[in-house]
């Protein structure tokens, strides 16, 4: 099964992947995470990389082709896999389409992670907080940025997915294990047992 989870910066999509490779074995790639590596390595691309990410801006859509076209097709994602941050703009969509077309396999989902505005900015304060800035790009003023990134480009890719009807909402304002709860009912996975 091969799942996007989606929504704005701050939904809990990190959080809810995590669940989903943990759990049940889905390949979580969040392309965040790899840039990041990337910046860590400080590579001549992560140098690039860093101004980008740190004016909370998308890096470009060859760049990240390219990197999710090499995960994809490595054997750990044979068993499926969990989107997070990836397709962000129409190209990348129709790009990810393209190249699980031509391996056989389709995204099965598109879980969208709904949460009110006023909430996000919060959220991604309360992140810097708890992970003592570990995000340079975690900040009120770059997070304002990346949700207008995200109303621009990011936001018009649902379209693209609706037509293919495999897009679900999910409240993202619920408790996490709500939100939890709600993604393994629309999946029809069983919820882990508790001891
Ligand atoms: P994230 O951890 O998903 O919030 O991503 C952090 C930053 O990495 C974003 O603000 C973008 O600068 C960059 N980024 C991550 N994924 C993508 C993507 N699919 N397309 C363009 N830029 C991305």
């Amino acid at each position: 099964m091969n799942i996007i989870i989606f929504g704005p910066p701050g939904a809990g999509k990190g959080t809810q992947s995590a669940r989903l490779q943990e759990i049940y074995g889905l390949k979580h790639l969040s392309t965040g995470d790899m840039l990041r590596a990337e910046v860590a390595r400080r590579s001549d691309l992560g140098l690039k990389l860093k101004s980008i990410m740190d004016a909370g801006q998308l890096v470009s859509d060859d760049i990240m082709i390219e990197l999710i076209g090499n995960c994809v097709s490595e054997p750990d994602c044979e068993n499926g896999f969990v989107l997070d941050g990836f397709p962000r703009t129409v190209p990348q969509a129709q790009a990810l389409d393209d190249m699980l077309r031509h391996m056989a396999r389709k995204v099965d989902h598109v879980l969208v992670l709904e949460v009110d505005e006023n909430a996000l900015v919060d959220r991604i304060r309360k992140r810097a907080e708890e992970s003592g800035g570990a995000r340079s790009d975690d900040n009120a003023e770059v997070a304002k940025k990346r949700l207008s990134e995200y109303r621009a480009k990011t936001a018009p890719v649902l379209p693209y997915f609706e037509e293919k009807s495999l897009v679900r909402k999910v409240d993202g304002m619920m408790p996490i294990e709500q939100v939890s709860a709600k993604i393994e009912s629309i999946l029809g996975i069983e919820p882990p047992k508790k001891h």
